[in-house]
């Protein structure tokens, strides 16, 4: 029976856009994909690059602050949110045109609508048709999960975040991982008030000593912490009037960054035979493919790592696997990532908490204050920590909060996907004077 494309791809997101440039561009398939918002998806429209570019705008009164400490006579002056939204817009309307360019230069056909599966080979596009498809690929990614509560139609979340009307005056987040403590610093930074509410402590996830001198800083910064809470209701009024037992406190914005859910809702999978987790995310093997062999699944629908990167080297290998005869999986194991507060934190393999849950670990740590904050008269606070193997003397973690600690993780994460001892950290000569350095020099264990 004849097929229509060889690959339907569904979503045009980091994981999507990979797989059907690869799939088309390099190992000749026929590919079709749909996207029913904008090309790009999560990580270029309302996530990473958006994000980052935020960042970068609420770094300019801290700079301008840093500037007088060594001699400018800098002042920043007011910030014009709807001047650096309309420059914002433009710059996503620019990415999500190179990422249609690359997709139609590989030779994919884009469709601009919904599609769903409606079984094992066969995709059914909003405007009523039916595609055939040798190979399905669900890339559709995964959305704000906002609690049920009185008052829940009143928040916002972070896709909102990037096309507000106006910058709120008393800014509420709830929710304490990667998007709450990036925003309340970039919200912040732009001179909003900001409070953080959250059921624990913030980044509870990651290492302990790292996420508790993130939180420390934060709250220096003027940011209100409040943990232990969670929100009961909240009643639209002269602002929004918050309720988390016996608090209540007005705002005028609440973001709700209570973690994602998959995009799975409505979209056939169940009815095709798919399996689906508890969550929701579509159950995959190691190839990223679902219990019907023609139907795989990338990305945060999958919900294994859910970052951009990863993502991206899930579609590149079901792609290289399925259509250019070179099987390959994804390695999960050590991905670097960075959580863009203020300090910025990078972090790889695994955090002194869970390593100690494993094994018998050695813990060099190395706390100060950069020079560059130093001499401004700053308070700014530096970490940087490696977690060792005993038995091994493998570095198993590796943790860094400091200015651009984005950056230097990635470079520590090669050493340690090459599996480097400690030892081997301390054979390499240090790079002075830099942050990093440290990294190099911690002689001996402080646990
Ligand atoms: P996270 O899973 O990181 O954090 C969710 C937070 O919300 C946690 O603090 C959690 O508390 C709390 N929470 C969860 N459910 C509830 C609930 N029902 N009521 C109250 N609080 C709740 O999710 P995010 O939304 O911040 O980000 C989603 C994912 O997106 C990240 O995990 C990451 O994979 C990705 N991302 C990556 C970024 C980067 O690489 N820089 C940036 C942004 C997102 P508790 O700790 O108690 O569970």
């Amino acid at each position: 029976m004849g097929f229509d494309v060889d690959l339907f791809v569904i979503g045009g997101g980091s994981g999507g856009v990979r797989a059907a440039r690869v799939a088309a561009g390099e190992h000749g398939a026929r590919v079709a994909l749909a996207e029913e918002y904008r090309m790009g998806g999560t990580c270029v429209i309302r996530g990473c690059v958006p994000k980052k570019l935020m960042v970068y705008a609420s770094s300019f009164p801290a700079l301008a602050e840093e500037a007088r400490a060594y001699g400018w006579s800098a002042d920043v002056g007011a910030f014009d949110w709807p001047a650096f939204r309309g420059r914002l817009s433009a710059e996503l309307d620019r990415l999500e045109g190179l990422y249609r360019k690359g997709q139609t230069g590989a030779g994919v056909t884009v469709h601009d609508q919904r599609a769903t599966v409606a079984g094992p080979h066969e995709v059914r596009l909003a405007d009523g048709t039916t595609v055939r498809a040798k190979h399905i690929l669900v890339a559709t990614g995964a959305r704000p999960f906002v609690p049920e509560f009185p008052g829940n139609e009143h928040v916002l979340t972070s896709n909102d975040m990037f096309g507000l009307d106006t910058l709120p005056r008393r800014l509420l987040i709830v929710g304490g991982g990667f998007i709450a403590c990036e925003f309340a610093c970039i919200m912040e930074g732009l001179g909003v008030e900001v409070t953080v509410w959250n059921r624990s402590p913030l980044l509870r996830v990651f290492d302990r000593e790292c996420a508790e001198l993130i939180t420390a800083r934060m709250a220096a910064r003027g940011i209100r912490i409040a943990t232990g809470r969670t929100v009961d209701r909240i009643v639209k009024g002269d602002g929004l009037a918050v309720t988390s037992g016996e608090v209540t406190e007005t705002f005028d914005a609440v973001l709700y960054a209570t973690g994602r859910v998959p995009n799975t809702e409505g979209l056939g999978l169940t009815e095709a035979g798919v399996t689906l987790r508890g969550n929701g995310a579509v159950a995959v093997d190691d190839w990223s493919q679902t219990n019907v062999p023609s139907i795989f699944a990338v990305g945060d629908v999958t919900d294994r790592i859910n970052l951009t990167p990863v993502a991206i080297r899930e579609g590149h290998a079901f792609a290289d696997t399925v259509f250019g005869a070179n099987p390959r999986r994804v390695d999960h194991d050590l991905v670097a990532s960075a959580v863009f507060t203020r300090p910025e934190f990078g972090t790889c393999g695994l955090s002194e908490e869970a390593a100690r849950a494993r094994e018998e670990v050695e813990v060099y740590a190395a706390g100060f204050r950069p020079m560059r904050a130093s001499f401004a008269g700053g308070d700014e606070k530096v970490l940087m920590k490696l977690v060792v193997s005993r038995a091994t003397r493998r570095v198993l973690g590796c943790h860094i909060v400091a200015p651009d600690a984005g950056e230097m993780i990635q470079l520590a994460a090669i050493a340690m996907k090459m599996g480097a001892t400690k030892e081997q950290f301390d054979a390499t000569c240090a790079v002075h004077p830099t942050m990093a350095e440290e990294l190099v020099t911690m002689r001996k264990p402080v646990r």
